[in-house]
């Protein structure tokens, strides 16, 4: 079932399953493999977006949550609140003090429901892609090498480097992975994250693997702060890895990535732990390189026990952010709560809400440290998840907690948690009797309404939140790629009536 290998490929690379529930065996005949979509009208963005510009001396710091759909910021502003004392309901997270507020129509050119890398190159390119492909054109099919040469499309983070902007991503997951890999890779197979991933033939074709081209990136000037996991991907296949002797690396071609972007340049900083970390200098002109996992990163809920040590979200925020301070030219930053997406596909509510509050601490810090008048944040998400908020819990209810039945239905009613899925592992039939369970447990897994061995996306608008420059400029209902004009809007223009091309009607 195509659907399914969907579902497992995007969770390749993935550390093992958190939760200790079992999965249960797929059922193997309800999933759609119909996935004919035809391509919708022409997205692409309007010629003079990328027409000779200077840079505005303004900054972009664009946070993603993979995966944070609306009812992910509902149940994790509910989550927070109730952490903070509160009923929960009445929370206020970080980024919901922004006023521009547009919602986010995300579907990939082949796909009703999206992926990461679709999504992501419509954002930091300007253009609709297809599910699967890094920042190349809808003609691209997945895995097709020469198409996908002759059909690059230029992103935000190939601009703003040769404006002279600074640049930087940090993120949970890998910084391969489809998220941050959008903004300076371009590749016809997202999962291509080393060259052992690549097929020969497409080596061969000339395509290069993610890593190789983060380190090749603008030409080997690299990108300035790189923040994330997934060093496996940068190391050779005979390399051991410094915090888990029982791990490699991934290369094939036993090349030391980073050996070589450090003898490349000098002044140039590689660290792998938090001790690491926290002895960096934000205050020096060096690009730092930090991976801090074999694989991803840590969930939130999890990091903690890490051996190595591993930064928060909001550490690494706040490293970038002071990094770039006096930078002249301005800075494009993106941060990635990348593991939101990978809680919610194991059905694994706590996780995604402690990852969700994770991010949200992270846009705490930019606000905090940053000025309105000079640096646009931009809080969005690539794509929905399938969770839901049902029942009627009173107000207060524990968010991970089941929902109270009335006494007159107390015979012929089961408790049920506020939060399910409408698929994924978490499908019981007969459904579990919750009466003694636990389900605000760190590794209870929610109820699915569908067989599957993993949850998938959900299809639904996505919200995108902005304050500062170009803000007001996001609006409305929009084409997900609209966003790349706000970003762009607020890096090399003054925000004019004329150039807020944000809504429906602008997509021709
Ligand atoms: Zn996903």
């Amino acid at each position: 079932m195509r659907s399914i290998v969907w579902c497992v490929l995007i969770l390749a690379g993935c550390a093992a399953d958190p939760t200790s529930t079992p999965a249960p065996a797929a059922t193997s005949t309800s999933i759609s493999t119909s996935i004919s979509t035809p391509a919708p009208t022409d997205t692409s963005v309007a010629a003079d977006i990328v027409s000779p510009a200077t840079p505005s001396g303004n900054n972009v710091i664009l946070f993603v949550g993979d995966g944070m759909g609306i009812s992910t910021i509902t149940a994790g502003r509910i989550y927070r609140g109730q952490q903070l004392g509160g009923t929960g309901e009445e929370h206020v997270l970080a980024f919901e003090t922004f006023e521009n507020v547009a919602l986010v129509k995300t579907y990939n050119t082949d796909m009703q429901v999206p992926d990461s890398a679709g999504t992501m190159t419509a954002i930091v390119t300007g253009e609709k892609t297809r599910a699967g492909v890094l920042s190349v054109g809808a003609d691209v099919e997945r895995g097709d090498c020469e198409a996908a040469l002759a059909n690059p499309l230029r992103t935000l983070f190939e601009i703003a480097v040769e404006h002279g902007l600074r640049t930087g991503v940090v993120t949970t997951t890998t910084v391969t992975h489809a998220t941050p890999a959008a903004g300076y890779a371009h590749a016809p197979d997202r999962d291509w994250e080393a060259d052992s991933n690549v097929p020969e033939e497409a080596k061969l074709a000339g395509c290069r693997d993610i890593a190789q081209q983060l380190i090749d990136f603008n030409e080997g000037k690299g990108i300035d702060v790189v923040l994330g996991g997934g060093r496996q991907n940068f190391r050779p296949v005979s390399a051991v890895d410094p915090e888990y002797a029982d791990q490699y690396g991934k290369r094939n071609d036993e090349t030391d990535l980073i050996a070589h972007w450090q003898k490349e340049a000098p002044n140039r900083q590689f660290v792998w732990n938090l001790e690491q970390f926290n002895a960096l200098r934000p205050d020096t002109p060096d690009q730092v390189l930090g991976l801090f996992e074999p694989s991803h990163m840590k969930f939130e809920a999890d990091r903690a026990d890490d051996a190595g040590g591993e930064p928060s979200l909001a550490e690494m925020t706040r490293f970038a952010i002071n990094k770039f301070a006096n930078s002249r030219h301005g800075y494009l930053l993106v941060v990635e709560g990348g593991r939101i997406d990978h809680a919610h596909h194991f059905g694994n509510a706590y996780r995604a809400m402690t990852d969700m509050t994770a991010l949200d601490d992270a846009v705490q810090v930019a606000k905090d440290l940053t000025d309105p008048e000079d640096t646009l944040i931009l809080v969005t998400a690539d794509h929905s998840h399938t969770l839901t908020i049902a029942g009627y819990p009173p107000r207060g209810n524990p968010i991970l907690g089941t929902v109270p039945i009335p006494q007159a239905y107390a015979g012929f009613m089961k408790p049920y948690t506020t939060l399910t899925y409408a698929n994924g592992p978490g499908y019981k039939q007969p459904p579990a009797d919750l009466s003694e369970a636990d389900t605000q447990a760190k590794d209870y897994r929610q109820a699915a309404a569908v067989a599957l061995p993993v949850e998938t996306h959900a299809g639904e608008d996505v919200a995108a939140y902005a304050q500062g420059p170009n803000a007001s400029a996001l609006r409305g209902v929009i084409e997900q790629n609209r966003i790349f004009d706000v970003l762009y809007g607020a890096l090399f223009r003054e925000p004019t009536a004329d150039n807020q091309i944000t809504t429906q009607e602008d997509v021709r």
